[in-house]
């Protein structure tokens, strides 16, 4: 692996040598999207100029390369997560679209009226919403695990939550409003005593964490391909095989049967039967050449500083004059929340972007954690690993200049 060095990395996203305001672009909005290093466009472009076509049914030369490396990329996808076997990652548009694929193909066969599913208070509504369409579906009940004034999980309150008529636990990794690591490991173990399934959503982890499904027994972990520096609309579903061989299809069409007549269709097995129609070839391959950008570091380097980072910027915001924290998990990954006494957080984005800086205002597709805190909404800065200790000063600087405007207002 290569030393790991912010500047170097920085040099390899071409949008990230922009500059706003005439100040260089100060990016930290990654937990929404993350940038995209040159490999990755490169990767897509080469594959629509050099080699592009149909995949899996085609017997020409284009169609056989297109497939080869679009079949690589599944295999990368499948080292990056430690999954045991290619088979059981299934491409999809991203984290969204695999937790509606677990609630129909998975869990909707399985639901009793009366049978519940738990999640927690931090969750993203793609976490939420799709379990609420179950509710209306099948009868089932949610049942929410609180979380307490650091913006953690209690693993005593999941233990009280889970019972004979949980049917699955859907978890995420990391909040993306927070950045708290929940302890996925530990509710895992607790849910499989009891002989429930888990679905994790990693949208946070994936590009912070190194993740390895193998360790920590879930049944599916979800994740989205722009989130770790690959293109949109393509992400990424884990499943347990055996599971996967059970499961009714998500979605009709192409490629996802071994034969169809009138009389009856059978199925292909996983992971085509749920891959139907042309699925985003050229996304997928960017998504390999992404993992592979990710692989050419040392991750726990990057990790270890992405920690550092926040640490830092944790400490630093604290102190300037009317900015409140919101959570303190005691392991955060990827992102702070925070408000300020005067400016609504909209006010606060739009200042700092004044500044070059990038930050995302806004309930973080979180609402309920918001209701929570009770605030309507959040300041969110996020890093990936093109930010440096620099990004962190540019932010105070900015934050403390709107934190004196409001104070002479006042
Ligand atoms: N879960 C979490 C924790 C997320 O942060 C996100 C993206 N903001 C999602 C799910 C949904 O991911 P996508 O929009 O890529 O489908």
């Amino acid at each position: 692996a290569k030393a790991f060095d912010v500047e170097s990395v920085r040099a390899d996203f071409p949008v990230l040598q922009r500059r706003l305001q005439d100040k260089r672009l100060i990016y930290l909005d990654s937990a929404a999207s993350a940038q995209k290093p040159q490999a990755v466009i490169d990767a897509e472009m080469d594959c629509y100029r050099r080699y592009y076509a149909n995949v899996h049914r085609g017997l020409h030369t284009l169609s056989q390369e297109c497939t080869r490396e679009f079949e690589a990329a599944r295999s990368k996808a499948k080292e990056f997560i430690n999954a045991p076997d290619s088979r059981e990652i299934i491409f999809v548009r991203g984290t969204t679209e695999a937790i509606n694929l677990v609630a129909s193909s998975f869990l909707a066969p399985r639901l009793e009226p009366g049978d519940e599913i738990l999640i927690t208070h931090l969750e993203h509504h793609s976490n939420i919403v799709p379990w609420q369409l179950l509710e209306q579906r099948c009868g089932a009940k949610l049942r929410v695990v609180p979380i307490n004034d650091q913006g953690e999980i209690e693993l005593d309150s999941v233990a009280e939550l889970m019972n004979e008529r949980t049917k699955l636990v859907s978890v995420s990794h990391v909040s993306n409003t927070l950045g708290t690591v929940n302890p996925v490991s530990d509710i895992v173990t607790m849910a499989k005593g009891r002989g429930i399934p888990v679905l994790v959503d990693g949208a946070q982890a994936a590009p912070h964490l190194p993740i390895d499904v193998q360790q920590l027994e879930a049944d599916f972990y979800a994740f989205s391909g722009h989130k770790v520096y690959g293109p949109t609309g393509i992400g990424v579903l884990y499943g347990r095989y055996d599971l996967l061989a059970q499961m009714q299809p998500y979605q009709g069409g192409g490629d996802m049967i071994k034969r169809v007549s009138f009389g009856g269709t059978e199925f292909a097995e996983p992971p085509a039967r749920f891959e139907a129609g042309t699925p985003n070839i050229a996304g997928a391959i960017g998504l390999g050449a992404a993992i592979d950008y990710l692989n050419s570091f040392d991750r726990r380097q990057v990790a270890e500083h992405e920690e550092a980072l926040l640490e830092y910027a944790v400490e630093r915001i604290a102190q300037i004059e009317g900015v409140s924290l919101i959570g303190k998990p005691d392991k955060r990954a990827g992102a702070i929340s925070f408000v300020m006494a005067g400016p609504h957080p909209n006010d606060v984005a739009m200042l700092l972007d004044e500044q070059g800086i990038a930050v995302r205002a806004g309930h973080h597709c979180t609402q309920p954690l918001m209701e929570s805190y009770g605030v309507p909404a959040t300041v969110r800065a996020s890093v990936g690993l093109y930010n440096g200790y620099e990004d962190i000063d540019q932010l105070v600087v900015g934050l403390g200049k709107i934190s004196r405007m409001f104070a002479n207002i006042q």
